[in-house]
């Protein structure tokens, strides 16, 4: 469900034309919509009022500052996994004590900046950096809050890039080992145990992975409390999918329903990390048509916004849906959508029917809330898109389109070479 709609043949986000923001801020850009943020997060956060739950908004899938103080204002704690990410996080507002640091190779400044500010917890991803929190943490004459994010081998039928709770994934720690690490980790004297994490993946469109998880992970706490380590926070991270073409993921309601089931003789904290189901459909991208081309082969729409503006396609080979932003052009082919970059891979829509679209037309690319604008680069020196948040019938520009000169910033010439 999202505030993106058509009236009389042209494309609005909410109550705001799109054409208009194209006008006053060019292309390409991000436009996100702040009620379809909203209802996504109230959706997913109330779906548990029934349990003890925090639910930590995933930064990395969206990390634009207007879009963190949304959640944060919502009640929201935040998932980062890097020291940016806690940084942003912490300009946003959000209370530290609602923070929970993840990934796989926390650095020795990372978790130093994340003790300083106080956060809720780290989710540890190996033995070495238990060790490493441990000895920063003594160094700093305090005690680290942790949970280990155990990897619990189960397939989350995902695309193999995003699955991460595979034995064969870099992620977590194997399940058969956790039981020793656990031992391991309580042992260590600036170490604080409050947690069991686990994240096995992302885009899952079916419960039964999730299930399947949160029922291995439950052995662990029993076995854990048996051995008198106490477990205050069972984080169940993300990876709740969304529709981009015709999936058919669980509503947040049922995907809330089948884990309460489950957990619900546990007494304990639940924390979620919930990234693209938040932000992906509350977010398209925005482009102009530069040109068509015809080989006797194939359409092309060259547009002009590229892999750098929007990775996924080329990464995952993902969908995006593809909407004329004026409707006009009766007429159907089947294309490619192409951005500017030298690559082959450079594709954002392969062998898609589509309208007709001409030089000059607008293109909305839809579902790219989430893992769109983060994962944009300056590849061929083009500079980062604009982001704008549309409520109701006003928009609001919430990062500036970047200019040659951030290109460059930062950059020396060494004096050899004057
Ligand atoms: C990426 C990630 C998330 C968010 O995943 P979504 O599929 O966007 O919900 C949550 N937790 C961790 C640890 C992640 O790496």
């Amino acid at each position: 469900m999202h505030y993106f709609h058509y009236k009389d043949g042209d494309l609005y986000c909410e109550e705001a034309p799109i054409v208009t923001i194209a006008d006053s801020v060019g292309t390409p850009f991000y436009l996100y919509s702040h009620k379809t943020l909203v209802r996504h997060f109230k959706a997913f956060d109330s779906a548990f009022e029934k349990v003890r739950h925090l639910v930590c908004y995933s930064v990395k899938a969206n990390s634009n500052l207007a879009l963190l103080r949304i959640f944060v204002k919502l009640g929201a704690g935040l998932d980062v996994v890097s020291g940016g990410e806690l940084f942003r996080a912490l300009k946003s507002g959000v209370d530290p004590k609602k923070v929970v640091f993840s990934g796989v190779g926390k650095t020795e400044e990372e978790i130093e900046y994340a003790l300083n500010s106080g956060i809720l917890m780290f989710n540890a991803e190996s033995s070495q950096e238990l060790a490493r929190i441990d000895e920063i943490a003594g160094r700093l004459g305090t005690r680290a809050p942790v949970a280990i994010r155990v990897n619990p081998d189960i397939d989350p039928k995902t695309h193999p890039y995003i699955a991460t709770g595979l034995r064969e994934n870099k992620f977590g720690i194997d399940f058969n080992l956790s039981m020793k690490e656990y031992i391991f980790a309580n042992g260590l004297p600036h170490i604080e145990i409050i947690g069991v994490d686990c994240h096995i993946g992302s885009q899952l469109i079916e419960l039964q992975p999730f299930v399947e998880a949160l029922r291995r992970v439950k052995e662990l706490i029993h076995v854990l409390g048996q051995r008198g380590i106490g477990i205050q926070y069972l984080d169940l991270g993300g990876g709740l999918g969304i529709t981009y073409k015709d999936e058919v993921p669980p509503h947040p309601t049922e995907y809330a329903n089948a884990i309460v089931e489950e957990a619900s003789d546990l007494d304990y904290t639940l924390i979620f990390e919930p990234g693209r189901v938040i932000v992906g459909n509350a977010g398209i991208l925005v482009s102009r048509v530069l040109y068509t081309k015809e080989t006797g082969e194939k359409n092309f729409v060259i547009i002009d916004a590229g892999m750098n503006d929007l990775i996924r396609p080329s990464l995952y080979g993902s969908f995006q849906g593809i909407l004329p932003v004026a409707k006009g052009e009766e007429e159907e082919i089947v294309a490619d959508v192409v951005g500017p970059i030298c690559e082959s891979g450079d594709f954002i829509a392969k062998d898609r029917r589509m309208p007709k679209f001409k030089p000059g037309d607008l293109m909305a690319v839809m579902s790219a809330g989430a893992y769109g604008f983060s994962m944009s680069s300056n590849y061929n020196a083009r500079p980062k898109v604009c982001e704008v948040l549309a409520r109701g019938d006003r928009f609001h520009l919430i990062r500036e389109r970047e200019s040659y000169d951030d290109l460059i910033r930062g950059e020396r010439i060494p004096d050899f070479l004057e």
